[in-house]
């Protein structure tokens, strides 16, 4: 299947919705990938790539076990914690999980001599930007323990490649959301707090009626505007990142949405229309830590990753193969059940 043997990637949380997505890109390039995850929030089905690996992003012995059996090309670290709401009450768990879980990991791709990191990076290091579509340069002023451990690994990597040159490409993701267009993999969480697969649990009437969180933004129609990134194309985006390094390339930070927003509204409308009825939904207050708006300027990732990465990102597509995704789910539990 595989057009050449380009070699093992460590991918830690590859059993994750965005890591499992990146493990079936990598398989399709030729490398093998191999999960490093503690399956605390992934899951061992969304691992069909390449090998799992149990293991704890701070467990450094088992880290340098794995990275010893496997000899890496390259690492692509997703392993972390990523919600804004438990960042602001549990700050402690998250600095530990994202800044320590990662330096813990530098140090062990600098023992095991790998130059080649990727890291998931996010639109959170912004805060609330002054000016929009949001270039790499905007001013980085994180609003949250969740925003502010992600741009303190940033530092860390632009010091690690001065001291030690080790190289690598942060990706700020924008709103990841949609599944693997093949529907083997979607996003499947058991605590979940994203507005896509919540729409689409609604619409399964497995979810209580969607809260939309907030109308009297200055936006448009008065909800919050994003920008969505189909998870196929982030997954395309850390393997090119991945050859870009591995071809010699400098470290980098880029972007990755796609200079459209969508308002919450415009969201449930088009998941409404992929599923051929309304998606239950209630208004209530702005929900915390929420900016009004945030959108990508994409220009620098599309000239450096190519400017096909965005093949899947209309939001259309996106809800299509979410709605693909979540319908089949449903479909499997029900038999199980039955
Ligand atoms: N949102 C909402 N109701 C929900 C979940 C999310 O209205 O139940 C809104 C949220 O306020 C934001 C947008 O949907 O404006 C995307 O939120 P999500 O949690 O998916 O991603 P985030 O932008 O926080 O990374």
């Amino acid at each position: 299947m595989h057009p050449t043997n380009r070699g093992p990637v460590l991918v830690t949380g590859g059993a994750g919705y965005v890591g499992s997505h990146a493990c079936k890109a990598l398989a399709a390039a030729g490398y093998t990938p191999v999960t490093y995850d503690n399956l605390s929030i992934g899951n061992r089905w969304a691992v069909q790539w390449g090998p799992l690996e149990r293991g704890d992003i701070l467990d450094v012995a088992r880290l340098h076990e794995v990275m010893r059996a496997y000899r890496p090309v390259g690492v692509l670290h997703f392993a972390a914690l990523a919600l804004v709401g438990e960042s602001m009450t549990q700050p402690g768990l998250y600095y530990r999980t994202n800044v320590t879980g990662a330096l813990t990991l530098l140090d062990a791709c600098r023992i095991h001599d790998v130059d080649a990191f990727v890291f998931s990076s996010t639109c959170a290091i912004y805060g609330t930007p002054e000016t929009m579509p949001i270039r790499e340069d905007s001013p980085a002023r994180p609003i949250n323990p969740y925003g502010a451990s992600k741009l303190m690994v940033e530092r860390i990597l632009d010091d690690y490649d001065m001291a030690h040159g080790l190289r690598h490409v942060a990706l700020r993701y924008f709103n990841a959301a949609g599944a693997d267009p093949e529907g083997e993999i979607g996003e499947a969480r058991d605590v979940e707090t994203h507005l896509v697969p919540l729409a689409m649990e609604a619409l399964m009437e497995r979810h209580p009626p969607l809260q939309i969180f907030g109308t009297d933004y200055a936006t448009r129609d008065g909800t919050a505007v994003r920008d969505y990134i189909h998870v196929a194309d982030l997954a395309v985006a850390h393997v090119r990142a991945l050859d870009g390094l591995l071809a010699g390339g400098p470290s980098l930070k880029l972007n990755l949405g796609t200079g459209r927003g969508h308002s919450v509204r415009e969201v449930l409308n088009t998941c409404a229309r992929a599923a051929g009825r309304e998606v239950p939904h209630a208004t209530g207050p702005r929900r915390p830590g929420d900016p009004p708006e945030l959108v990508a300027d994409p220009a620098a990732a599309l000239e450096i990753l190519g400017g096909d990465l965005l093949a899947h990102s209309q939001l259309d597509t996106i809800i299509d193969t979410a709605w693909a995704w979540h319908a089949a789910a449903h479909g499997r539990a029900a038999a199980t059940r039955a």
